[in-house]
């Protein structure tokens, strides 16, 4: 069983209102195999909403903020507690997450700096994901 992007399956889940189609992850769904999930939705956060990304300072922590500033770390990381809840409710071992976002992006992220620059790294929900041992890749990788 997977673990999928709500907007990779057509769901209109983006901040900007928008979805990320993809034919593969949606045949999933329609096979029972997949679950989808958006974990910027269960932290609370409404649709279409302020586009962040994940900034570090010098120590290595790390915040979630929008682009006006706001810090949004606390909605982010609830997301990813009850992505990973339902995860083990039903038993994922695999999910296939969005590229590039602050949730769900596995491998490569924006940079904080909101120039479209991108810098390896993982979103809040990929990371705990993979640190309990749930395999992740984004649709890129399909
Ligand atoms: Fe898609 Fe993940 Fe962003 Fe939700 S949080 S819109 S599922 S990339």
């Amino acid at each position: 069983m997977y673990i999928i992007s709500s907007c990779l399956a057509g769901i209109s889940c983006r901040y900007d209102g928008k979805s990320s189609e993809n034919q593969y992850v949606i045949e999933l769904v329609k096979q029972g195999n997949a679950m989808p999930v958006c974990p910027e939705l269960l932290g609370g956060l409404p649709v279409p909403r302020t586009c962040c990304e994940i900034i570090r300072n010098e120590s290595g922590e790390q915040r979630v903020v929008s682009s006006e500033g706001q810090d949004f770390t606390r909605e982010f990381a609830a997301g990813a507690e009850k992505t990973l809840e339902i995860a083990r409710i039903i038993g994922a071992t695999k999910a296939i997450l969005k590229s590039k976002s602050p949730s769900c992006g596995c491998g490569l992220i924006y940079d904080g700096t909101f120039s479209g620059r991108l810098i390896e790294g993982n979103g809040l929900t990929a990371e705990l994901l993979m640190k309990n041992g749930i395999e992740v890749i984004n649709e890129s990788d399909l």
